[in-house]
């Protein structure tokens, strides 16, 4: 048996500590708390990483808290459109949807692409429609309705900008900062198989259908067990254009450097250069965690059966 290993992240971004409450901070830390439970328990009763993952993000979908599911930012328009990718470093196995709607869970759409379908990503109407085709549980709009995700919104909508996910601040500060959301979780299982997934509603007020990162194979989310597991948060364009987390595994298979090496060099270096915010999640096929990001926070946390367990916030 190896060393089995659970990442996690809610987001990353301008997450300032004075601009946290004590409740919100408790409320926060709970929420990652639960989700590491959920895919750590998972690993432990000897399940596989795919498995483990997909657990610990339906936690986090299913909070409030967490621009995912439930809570997800609005569109221009005024709607919730939600982008997931989950991928197996067993078999290189992936799946994707971009733009659904009233998809409870997106990353249980996912891996319905990945086990059930011919096909690896899928979007908008289409993939909703093999959502119900595969009796994947929906909800109505009020599900996904958070009212500071709305005011967030409103005050963004007649104008022609976007912004990243904030969760707490007010909102004079949201048109001044750059903020994130997105959750994300990497596993390595008893066996040394790891796996990533990463959800998001996106970015608030976004428009043109507008996809970022998290669904795209390579850029947000990636998964080998040759290298490493990859989940990224931060402003998706540049993730895009650096193909984020496939370079991480590139860095690693082709220039031996270890995952934080990697890590370092993609987050502090590539993606600063492109004025690339944010940070990503990782973890190897002998179980070592890395957390790395390059703005004032990120939500994340790590649980490893060696005994090591983190949860924090602040850089
Ligand atoms: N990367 C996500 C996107 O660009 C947003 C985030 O991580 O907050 O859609």
């Amino acid at each position: 048996m190896s060393r089995y290993t659970l990442v996690i992240h809610g987001g990353a971004g301008t997450i300032l500590k004075e601009d946290m409450t004590p409740e919100l901070e408790a409320a926060y830390l709970e929420g990652l708390e639960a989700a590491l439970a959920a895919g750590y328990a998972v690993l432990e009763e000897g399940g596989v990483a795919v498995n483990a993952v997909k657990a610990a993000l339906v936690v986090l979908e299913d909070n409030l808290l967490f621009n995912a599911g439930r809570g997800a930012v609005f569109t221009k328009k005024g709607v919730q459109e939600m982008d997931a990718a989950i991928m197996d470093g067993s078999n290189l196995h992936a799946g994707s949807v971009a733009g659904v709607r009233n998809v409870r869970n997106p990353i249980e759409l996912a891996t319905e692409v990945m086990r059930n379908s011919n096909h690896v990503f899928l979007s908008g109407k289409g993939a909703n429609d093999f959502a119900i085709k595969q009796g994947i549980k929906l909800e109505p709009d009020e599900y996904f309705f958070s009212q500071f995700r709305y005011d967030q919104w409103k005050a963004l909508r007649d104008s022609d900008n976007y912004s990243l996910d904030h969760t707490h601040q007010k909102l004079e500060e949201l048109m001044r900062d750059k903020k994130f959301g997105t959750v994300g979780a990497v596993a390595c299982d008893q066996d040394g198989n790891i796996a990533a997934a990463t959800s998001t509603g996106g970015m608030t007020n976004k428009k043109y259908g507008r996809i970022g990162d998290s669904p795209l194979i390579g850029a947000g989310t990636y998964a080998n067990n040759r290298t490493c597991a990859i989940s990224c948060t931060g402003h998706g364009e540049p993730f895009i254009r650096a193909v984020a987390a496939h370079d991480v595994s590139c860095l690693m298979e082709y220039k031996g450097l270890t995952l934080e090496q990697a890590m370092q060099v993609v987050v502090n270096e590539k993606l600063v250069a492109l004025e690339g915010e944010g940070g990503m999640i990782g973890v190897d096929a002998q179980g070592n965690p890395a957390m790395v990001l390059n703005c004032a926070g990120m939500y994340r946390g790590y649980r490893s059966s060696d005994g090591t367990t983190q949860v924090s916030i602040y850089r």
